[in-house]
């Protein structure tokens, strides 16, 4: 059994320090912002503020490779996912119009998936997490550094755990980072004599335009999906 510090507890994070403890490790995850999820699904979209994810109100999928690890790995999730107004979504249903041949294949169930809004994921994956043998979740804790350790292999760091902004030590065996995209370990490792990765990134010209809509029934897709030059994809975007 090792001791393993999970740096980050948004999804990845709280998924990963799940199945390590599921393997039976002693895990804990560091979180920044302050707040648990809230109780209801509502009050997750409505009031609880993740100032460390700037994306959290913006649509997100979890398209299928997630649910496929998650019903192997974390049985039961998706179950509470779709209790809390998580939709299933098969993108074989409304393959368009130009693609003629649509005789079903094989594994073509692989392909649906279950989705909702970001902050109902994250709480519902958050709640899981609080109910989870060996596993601590900490919010409100800065994380500021990595502690050094004695190299294994000479020239190469070791990590032995972190350190907080509140000058806090916490040794562990693995430490993981899931800070996301914005992740300051980069810098941590640099500052330890790591070699930095190599980094490759370019504007991809996406732009995000979101709107909600609520009400009793599920919405239909009103439109074709756009490429990112606002051109449409579907021959017909009347449709
Ligand atoms: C507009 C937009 C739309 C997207 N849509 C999709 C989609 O449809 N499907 C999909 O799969 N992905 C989507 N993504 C990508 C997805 O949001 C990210 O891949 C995902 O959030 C990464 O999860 P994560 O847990 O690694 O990191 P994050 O969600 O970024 O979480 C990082 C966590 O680390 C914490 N943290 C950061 N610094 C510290 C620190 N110093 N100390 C302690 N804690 C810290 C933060 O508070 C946060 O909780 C989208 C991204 C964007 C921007």
């Amino acid at each position: 059994m090792a001791s393993v510090v999970v740096c980050g507890g948004s999804i990845i994070g709280l998924c990963t320090a799940m199945m390590l403890a599921r393997d039976g490790h002693e895990v804990t995850v560091l979180e920044t912002d302050r707040d648990g999820p809230p109780g209801t699904p509502a009050g997750a979209w409505s009031s609880w503020r993740r100032s460390g994810v700037a994306q959290f109100h913006q649509p997100h999928n979890l398209f299928s490779r997630f649910r496929e690890v998650s019903d192997a790995e974390l049985p039961g999730l998706m179950d509470r996912l779709v209790a809390a107004g998580g939709v299933w979504v098969d993108f074989l249903e409304t393959m368009p119009p130009t693609l003629s041949d649509r005789a079903p294949r094989p594994g073509d169930d692989r392909i649906r998936f279950v989705t909702a809004r970001r902050p109902v994921t994250e709480s519902v994956v958050a709640s899981a997490a609080e109910e989870q043998p060996g596993l601590t979740v900490r919010r409100g804790v800065q994380l500021a550094g990595l502690l050094p350790g004695r190299s294994a292999i000479p020239g190469v760091p070791h990590v032995a755990g972190v350190r907080t902004a509140s000058c806090e030590e916490i040794t562990a065996d693995l430490v993981v980072d899931a800070m996301g995209r914005r992740t300051p370990a980069l810098d941590w490792l640099a500052a330890l004599g790591a070699r930095p990765p190599q980094v490759e990134s370019d504007m991809g010209g996406f732009f995000y335009y979101t709107r909600y809509f609520t009400g009793a029934h599920a919405s239909a897709p009103c439109g074709p999906p756009a490429d990112t030059d606002g051109q449409f994809l579907h021959p017909d975007p009347g449709r």
